[in-house]
């Protein structure tokens, strides 16, 4: 089997930082130290917190820092299994630790999962005096926003028993579906010669520029997964299930609502969110038509909708990308360019192509006690700088984030995304900028309104295609032909009569592991995109003052609500043209490459 290599080969990254091998004795210490403490930590806490009159201010701080401190430990250990086993999913010794993790952290989760439930349950009057109290403002976020779990908690014991049947349950699920797309061979044809693709290397052919490339990349992909028709129909349908059980028992009111609650945001702004950009589908065929005309053709077909404009934009290797993004970044800010080096001079990044490696891209951020580190596929093609400039604008705001704590370090996953598409948007228009031909701007416009459509519509259809499975799964047991169905449906708005979608795309629902591992993430990119659009249309406006704010939002972490915090930056999410003003910006890119198609004769 031939495993074709990119200029990324040999870029990959040093996770010494966190421990020497699979078998570094330093693993099972600490597991066995975090397990004492969990053990030390309940002897200590347990029934002192839902007391009468609550606990004193003192004792819950110092409960909380070091609960704090434990998960920060044992992150450690969970991240490395982690990258670990993302490096290469095929090595059993890496499915071992991670399950050996995953069993410890389980344990140790059980052990002090009394806190919560206690500090839950005090009564409203108490935990409010707590609340106001100076010595917790530290905490104060953190405390308040677990507060909004109490009407879903269950009793102690029926946490620990879902807590522990969850690794036979919904997350064996998730391990058997990342078991089974990461090590499926697509073969394909190239020159006369068959070779195993990756599902990676066999997607990035669908942006390749010869027509018979791209359709057989795409009948390649939903073919080999049309043939894993039974298991990846059971293991969504049980996880279906699983969720609405779950609901059910927590008293959730919808499937979503408990993503919401996470995401510190309420259904009205979501759903007028997705909404504004549903009836903004106008723009899609819009530019759909355009590209047509672009490409010579009479109409889209699904499989031409990446299709590169014109044959100007050369490969890009590794090194390259490297150099143009820290430009952009150092232009922006001296901080931003010195942060971005750092994940390139240390070895924090792991960018080759290898068989067993998980696909996508992610960045890593467990604890501000550690640097972040970053995986992705990179494939020599323009597409793949603005992947790696995306993910280091996750590793920017993990590390400006840094001086926060644990507990308030992460943020909810609306304004995940917050630092990732703006650095999406510097590279691209410092891309832009240093460009002559017009040929060469209109297809990098062309470039970012697809990448920008995949974020914003396409993310609105998967949600669309969750809501609609979900419901229908809430009438009956759903069939492989349903799921298709509800998938078809959702994007037939979006593609209109401007694309033509292709048998085998009703498979295009079966590899998107949102679906597995996290579902309803995908409007967080719909919103973190059109946020960030309206940031950077300010940033444009005001200048080197809008850098030093910007900065302070993302040095604070999760410390606050996005709402609280984006304040900061004068963003009401309650304004209903303020989703509007994001989609206009999308319009004006859509005018510029019909503009710069027009002038070029197409
Ligand atoms: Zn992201």
């Amino acid at each position: 089997m031939t495993v074709q290599t990119f200029s990324a080969s040999g870029v990959r990254w040093d996770l010494g930082d966190l421990f020497a091998s699979h078998d570094d004795p330093r693993i099972q210490a600490s597991l066995a130290d975090c397990l004492a403490r969990a053990h030390a930590f309940a002897q200590r806490y347990r029934d002192t917190i839902r007391m009468a009159g609550g606990p004193g201010p003192e004792h819950l701080l110092a409960a909380v820092a070091e609960l704090e401190a434990l998960e920060g430990d044992l992150g450690k250990v969970g991240v490395y299994a982690d990258l670990l086993y993302a490096s290469d999913t095929s090595r059993p010794e890496h499915r071992d630790l991670k399950e050996r993790v995953e069993l410890a952290a389980t344990e140790i989760s059980n052990l002090v999962l009394f806190f919560d439930l206690e500090w839950m349950e005090l009564p409203d009057g108490d935990a409010q005096r707590l609340l106001s109290h100076p010595t917790l403002a530290g905490y104060h976020h953190y405390l308040r926003q677990a507060r909004c779990w109490r009407p879903h908690k269950l009793s102690e014991p029926e946490e620990r028993l879902l807590n522990e049947r969850d690794n036979t349950g919904r997350r064996a699920l998730g391990r058997l579906f990342t078991e089974l797309t990461t090590t499926l061979h697509f073969p394909f044809r190239t020159n006369g010669r068959l070779q195993d693709l990756t599902m990676s290397e066999v997607l990035a052919r669908t942006y390749h520029a010869d027509r018979d490339v791209r359709r057989r990349a795409y009948e390649t992909l939903f073919d080999v997964l049309s043939r894993h028709e039974l298991v990846l129909t059971s293991i969504y349908e049980t996880l279906l299930q699983d969720h609405l059980t779950l609901d059910r028992l927590r008293r959730f009111s919808h499937p979503m609502a408990e993503r919401h609650l996470e995401n510190e945001i309420d259904a009205q702004a979501v759903e007028q969110m997705m909404a504004a950009t549903e009836a903004n589908y106008g723009i899609a065929h819009r530019y759909f038509r355009v590209k047509a005309r672009l490409l010579g053709l009479p109409g889209l077909s699904l499989f031409d909708q990446y299709a590169p404009v014109g044959d100007a934009l050369p490969a890009c290797p590794f090194d390259r990308a490297r150099d143009m993004i820290l430009e952009a970044f150092d232009a922006f800010s001296p901080i931003f360019g010195q942060i971005a080096q750092q994940f390139f001079g240390k070895r924090w990044i792991d960018a080759e192509t290898r068989q067993g490696k998980r696909g996508g891209a992610f960045c890593a951020s467990t604890t501000p006690a550690l640097h972040p580190y970053i995986l992705c596929n990179y494939t020599d093609n323009l597409r793949d700088v603005m992947t790696v400039a995306h993910e280091l604008g996750h590793g920017l705001h993990a590390c400006l984030a840094r001086q926060q704590t644990l507990f308030n370090y992460d943020t909810p996953l609306t304004t995940a995304e917050t630092a990732s598409v703006f650095a999406e948007f510097l590279v691209f228009d410092h891309l832009v900028r240093t460009q002559e031909d017009p040929r060469v701007q209109l297809a990098l416009i062309c470039g970012k309104i697809e990448d920008t459509f995949a974020t914003v519509f396409r993310q609105n259809v998967l949600t669309r295609f969750e809501q609609a499975a979900f419901e229908r799964r809430g009438k009956g047991r759903l069939t492989a032909e349903a799921i298709c169905e509800a998938w078809i449906g959702a994007n037939r708005p979006y593609y209109g009569d401007a694309v033509e979608m292709t048998d085998g795309y009703r498979w295009g629902w079966s590899y998107i592991p949102h679906f597995i591992h996290t579902r309803f993430y995908c409007y967080s990119y719909v919103f973190g995109q059109l946020l960030t659009l309206s940031l950077y249309r300010q940033y444009k406006e005001e200048g080197p003052p809008f850098v030093s704010r910007y900065i302070r939002l993302l040095e604070a972490g999760g410390s606050d609500s996005p709402a609280s915090l984006l304040m900061l930056l004068g963003v009401d999410l309650h304004d209903p043209s303020f989703w509007q003003k994001g989609l206009d910006e999308i319009r004006g890119l859509v005018a510029r490459a019909e503009e710069l198609a027009g002038e070029l004769g197409s």
